[in-house]
């Protein structure tokens, strides 16, 4: 179902505004969007459009998916951890191109719907935790990449901590109005820090990031 409509999706959104990695192009290309939204808005999900999974978050643009796929500049073996898991789609993209998912989500209803779709879908090779992503998941520590998908005032220190040597890390840092994606690499104990287009998540809830 909906075969058409993802490929197209694919061209005329993300192929079309530029993304190259060919493994992120095929991922899209493969996960049924349509199945991580909720059913009323099914015939909407392949549109570039951030849409409601309830509980107040929404699912981030494709365009938005499709880059920060490519920012993580991923060859395939990679161990990531992922901050949001929110409808799951992008944990499913990064499981598409052959990586190792840790994922984790604050809202623990809607955690567990998500780790029900993943077993759904077979996405085995997502790991899902319950709790606060500002402070990440030290059991599986360090992480070659590290992907943050909600917006943070700034960057959590903790999260620093938890990225290997040579890793890189993509977080939106900012007001809750506008972020500018960060894309920071780790050199032994150096840490360089690049900024990307100014965008718009919904706010990163922790001890290290927003109070609610
Ligand atoms: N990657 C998701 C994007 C969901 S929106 C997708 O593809 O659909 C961001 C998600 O981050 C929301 O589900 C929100 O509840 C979650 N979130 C916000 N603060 C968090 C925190 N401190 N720890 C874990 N998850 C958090």
């Amino acid at each position: 179902m909906y075969e058409r409509q993802r490929k197209e999706m694919v061209e005329k959104y993300v192929v079309a505004k530029g993304i190259t990695d060919e493994k992120v192009i095929a991922a899209m290309r493969k996960v049924p969007r349509h199945l991580f939204v909720e059913a009323a808005m099914r015939h909407q999900a392949y549109l570039d459009k951030s849409l409601p999974i309830g509980f107040g978050q929404t699912i981030s643009h494709p365009t938005t998916v499709a880059c920060m796929s490519q920012l993580l500049e991923l060859s395939g073996n990679e161990r990531i951890l992922e901050i949001g898991t929110g409808s799951g789609y992008q944990a499913a993209v990064l499981a598409e191109m052959g990586v190792k998912v840790y994922s984790l989500e604050r809202i623990a209803d809607l955690a567990r719907r998500t780790q029900r779709l993943f077993d759904e879908l077979g996405y085995y090779t997502i790991g899902t935790r319950i709790g606060d992503g500002t402070l990440g998941w030290t059991a599986h520590a360090p992480y070659d990449r590290i992907i943050v998908t909600a917006a943070s005032p700034d960057i959590p220190e903790g999260l620093l901590k938890q990225l290997a040597d040579k890793g890189r890390m993509i977080i939106p840092v900012g007001e809750k109005t506008e972020q500018k994606l960060m894309i920071i690499t780790r050199d032994t104990e150096e840490y360089h820090i690049l900024e990307d287009y100014t965008r718009k998540f919904v706010p990163l809830i922790g001890k290290e990031g927003w109070t609610l």
